[in-house]
C-alpha cells in the first residue's frame, strides 16, 4: 500500500483516480480548492462516494497561497491534476490560468523537491495535448505549438516539472492527457453539453463544420494509464507519454452515435470555430503502450453510452 496525494480530486478526472487508486488498496489524499470555473454541488457530487471509503482523507486547500509542505509529508507519490481545465476561457481569464496551472505547480513541485532523496515522491503531472496545438497526431516528440492560453500555461508547467526533476533529483513523469470524457465530465465540456441538450431537446451548437476530430480517451482508460505510470516508476520516472484513446471520430460522428444512445434528435446550428481549438488530435500512444502496457479497453459507443446513463440519471 502506498500514500498517493491526487491534486484536484474533487474533479472529472480525480475524482475516478482516487476511486481506482482506494480499490487497488492505497491511502489517497485528495486536495481540491473547488474553484468555480464550474459550481461547487457538482464537485461534492464527484466527492460524496469518496467520502466515506475507509482510507480516504479530503483537504480543502488552495495549491497557490496554502502550506503544502507538510501534505507531502510520507507521501509515496503525487498526481498532480489541479488546474484551469478548457481552453475557451483562458482568452479571458487569463490569470486564473496562470496562477491555477504554472504557480500552483511550482508551489507543490517546490513542496514535493523539499522531501526529494531517497523514497522522494513520484510526482506524476497531468498535462494535456493541447501543448501540441492546432494538430496533436505525432509521437512525443511532435513540435509543442500551443495556440492556446490554456495551452501556453500547460506546456510552461510540464517545463517547470521537467527542471524540478533535473534540478533537484525529483522522480517526475509527464502524461499528456487526450480530450478525456464518460460520467462526471465537466459541464463545459463539448459531449456533456451535447447530451444535456439532446435530452432536453434544446438546439445544439457545433463550432465549425464538425469535421474536427479527437481520439477521445475514456476516463478510465486514462486513469488506468496513470495507475500504470504511477506502479511502475522505473519504467516512467524522467519520460513524457501520450495518453489516449484509440479511435478518432468526429464531431458529426459523435452526434449521430449520441442520436441513437438517447433516442433523440439532433437540432444542429454551425457557429464559427472557436479561437485555439484544434483540428485534430491523434494520440500516437505507442510509447505508453510498450514502457507502461497502457492499451486503452473502451469504444466511443460504450464510453458515450455510460455518459449518456449517467447523464440521464444527474440532469
Ligand atoms: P476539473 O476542472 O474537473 O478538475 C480540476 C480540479 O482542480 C477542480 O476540481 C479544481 O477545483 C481543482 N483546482 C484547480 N486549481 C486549483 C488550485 N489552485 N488548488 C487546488 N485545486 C485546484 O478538470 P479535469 O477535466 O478533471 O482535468 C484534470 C487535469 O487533466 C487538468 O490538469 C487538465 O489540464 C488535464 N487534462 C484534462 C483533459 C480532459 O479532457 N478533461 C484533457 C487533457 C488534460
Amino acid at each position: 500500500m502506498s500514500r498517493i496525494l491526487v491534486t484536484g480530486a474533487a474533479g472529472f478526472i480525480g475524482s475516478h483516480l482516487c476511486a481506482a487508486l482506494l480499490a487497488d488498496g492505497h491511502a489517497v489524499v485528495g486536495l481540491d480548492a473547488f474553484i468555480p470555473y464550474y459550481p461547487r454541488p457538482l464537485k461534492e457530487r464527484n466527492l460524496a462516494p469518496l467520502q466515506v471509503r475507509p482510507g480516504f482523507t479530503f483537504v480543502e486547500a488552495d495549491l497557490r497561497t496554502d502550506h503544502l509542505e507538510p501534505l507531502l509529508e510520507g507521501a509515496d507519490a503525487v498526481v498532480h491534476l489541479a488546474a484551469m481545465a478548457g481552453l475557451v476561457r483562458s482568452w479571458q481569464e487569463f490569470d486564473s490560468y496562470m496562477t491555477c496551472n504554472v504557480l500552483a505547480t511550482q508551489r507543490l513541485l517546490a513542496a514535493t523537491a523539499a522531501h526529494s532523496g531517497a523514497g522522494s515522491p513520484h510526482f506524476v503531472h497531468a498535462s494535456t495535448s493541447s501543448v501540441y496545438g492546432r494538430f496533436a497526431t505525432g509521437d512525443e516528440s511532435a513540435p509543442l505549438e500551443p495556440i492556446s492560453p490554456y495551452g501556453i500555461t500547460k506546456l510552461a508547467a510540464e517545463k517547470l516539472v521537467l527542471a524540478y526533476g533535473q534540478q533537484f533529483g525529483l522522480r517526475a513523469t509527464v502524461l499528456r492527457l487526450f480530450s478525456v470524457y464518460g460520467p462526471h465530465q465537466r459541464p463545459d465540456m463539448g459531449y456533456n453539453v451535447f447530451i444535456r441538450k439532446l435530452l432536453a431537446g434544446e438546439t445544439i451548437t457545433v463550432d465549425g463544420d464538425g469535421t474536427d476530430s479527437r481520439s477521445n480517451t475514456y476516463v478510465l482508460d486514462c486513469v488506468d494509464g496513470i495507475r500504470r505510470a504511477l506502479a511502475t516508476p522505473e519504467a516512467s520516472v524522467g519520460q513524457i507519454f501520450n495518453l489516449g484513446g484509440g479511435e478518432e471520430v468526429n464531431v458529426i460522428q459523435v452526434l449521430e452515435m449520441l442520436e441513437e444512445l438517447t433516442g433523440e434528435t439532433a437540432h444542429i446550428v454551425h457557429g464559427p470555430p472557436r479561437a485555439g481549438d484544434q483540428r485534430r488530435t491523434v494520440a500516437d500512444i505507442a510509447k505508453a503502450r510498450t514502457a507502461l502496457g497502457y492499451a486503452p479497453q473502451t469504444s466511443v459507443r460504450d464510453g458515450l453510452r455510460a455518459q449518456v446513463e449517467w447523464q440521464r440519471t444527474t440532469q
